[in-house]
């Protein structure tokens, strides 16, 4: 018979779980692995609110198995290390994000791709190589293969600087691998919530031109003047996006609501790339004749690898890029998730694990 989430693994945790598709969540002891010589275990401090947290509680993928302990925006304090861990000591500021292992042998690992691989194990709802779920970060202590452990820079936020471990590298690395992050360049980024945000911080730090695009015009002093975009776009105002026709390098779109994207494929230039960082629940109509005019492409990214994630998260501390934080108690963490499933939240809500969460 298999063990209970409290008796399976040697180290008592604790944390919050949804047990249903209800995605209420409730304290819950379950169990961590021990140490073992490749591992690096944290005391967890802060822990940032996905999108993906309120689909997976709710199963709204269809993929959830409960109990369900979700956060993959993981930061704390090394605690203990395994025999064999290189890059880290205990005390040391880490990170770990969606991801917790790879195959390490297919193309994708070998190209620092892990995000890619056929075998990636998610930080949570995922099943770990030996056999047993894996939990996330809504909880007092993180254990994970020092390989998809992040350093934390002295110098960059630990609340603020969370949620960079998703939001921040599935904006950053598009913008990288898509070639747009040369200065001068114009790229829109659609969608101003957790992702949206941060992708306007990376691009304006790359130097590019940014027009933030938005079906209402509700943010634009926000997106412009706290934000530092350049412009604001209201993709319902026809006159405004018949003017911007052409204008863009490539567009990072966010939004995982089912929406046209035949308005942003007229806003690139020949060339021009719209990625889709956010997933919608359903097929998007794709109209294929405007991208033939012009040579278009429309492509797909998922967060990034762990040399880049590492390289993100130097590169915002370099440049003072963190997150906006609504920094709350865990036991909000149900009326933060109906907050957020109403995109009301500015930007992300973060945990804060180390100081409210207090074992039943
Ligand atoms: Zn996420
Ligand atoms: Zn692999």
């Amino acid at each position: 018979m298999a063990k209970s989430p409290e008796e399976e693994h040697p180290v008592k945790a604790f944390g919050w779980a949804a047990r249903d598709s209800s995605g209420v969540l409730s304290p819950f002891n379950f169990s961590r692995r021990a140490t073992s010589e490749k591992d690096v275990m944290f005391k967890v401090l802060y822990c940032g609110i996905c999108h993906s947290d309120l689909h997976s509680v709710k199963n709204e993928w269809g993929v959830s198995q409960y109990p369900l302990l979700p956060g993959h925006e993981i930061v704390g304090v090394v605690t203990e290390v395994g025999s064999k861990v290189q890059t880290f000591k205990v005390g040391d500021k880490v990170g770990v994000g969606c991801m917790v292992g790879s195959c390490h042998s297919c193309d994708d690992c070998t190209n620092n791709l892990e995000n890619y691989c056929p075998k990636v194990i998610l930080t949570y709802n995922s099943i770990y190589n030996d056999g047993t779920p894996t939990y996330g970060g809504y909880s007092d202590i993180m254990v994970a293969d020092e390989h998809f452990v992040v350093r934390w820079p002295d110098n960059l936020p630990l609340d603020a600087g969370a949620p960079l471990l998703c939001a921040g590298i599935t904006t950053y690395s598009p913008l990288k691998y898509f070639g747009l992050d040369k200065p001068g360049m114009h790229v829109g980024v659609v969608g101003l919530g957790g992702l949206g945000h941060v992708a306007v911080k990376f691009a304006k730090a790359f130097g590019v031109k940014v027009t933030v695009i938005r079906t209402s015009p509700n943010k634009k002093k926000e997106a412009i003047e706290h934000l530092g975009a350049d412009l604001f776009l209201v993709s319902r105002d026809a006159d405004q996006m018949q003017a911007a026709i052409g204008t863009m390098d490539g567009i990072i779109d966010t939004v995982s609501a089912v929406h046209p994207l035949l308005p942003l494929i007229g806003l690139l230039k020949s060339h021009g790339k719209l990625v889709m960082v956010g997933a919608p629940d359903r097929p998007l109509e794709l109209p294929v004749m405007p991208l033939l005019m012009g040579r278009k492409i429309i492509a797909g990214s998922g967060i990034g690898g762990m040399k880049e994630t590492q390289e993100m998260i130097d590169f915002a501390a370099k440049h003072n890029i963190t997150a906006d934080a609504e920094v709350i108690s865990v036991d909000y963490v149900n009326t933060a998730m109906e907050r957020l499933a109403k995109a009301n939240v500015r930007y992300r809500f973060v945990i804060d694990i180390g100081n409210t969460l207090k074992a039943a």
